[in-house]
């Protein structure tokens, strides 16, 4: 392969991402700064990325528990992902008016 742009031959060079176990696969010239990336190995990376930036998002309902407690399940998907038992502890936070952060406290084993 040669550089579009000088014509010098292109390097094949693996990129790493921190964070990704996914390489991306780039071309770049010697002599200029011209780099091309190979569209299967970047695209692979950049969901991989996406990926990791959401990793569970389940829509639940709140439900009425009693006169003025409101609650909300953890479903199977939550549970295992975070290796949830009953009788754990959590922490409540509320940052904002838009975010209700749960901390699981660390298994003491
Ligand atoms: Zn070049």
């Amino acid at each position: 392969m040669k550089c579009p742009k000088c014509k010098s031959s292109l390097i094949k060079v693996e990129v790493e991402v921190e964070g990704a176990r996914n390489k991306a696969i780039s071309y770049q010239c010697e002599k200029c700064d011209y780099v091309d990336f190979e569209k299967e190995t970047s695209n692979k990376l950049l969901l991989e990325l996406k990926a990791k930036e959401t990793p569970l998002k389940i829509k639940q309902k709140i439900v009425k528990l009693s006169q003025d407690r409101l609650g909300t399940y953890f479903n199977k998907n939550i549970i295992r992902s975070l290796d949830l038992k009953a009788g754990e502890n959590i922490y409540v936070s509320v940052p904002d008016k838009k975010h209700i952060v749960i901390t699981v406290e660390p298994n003491e084993k």
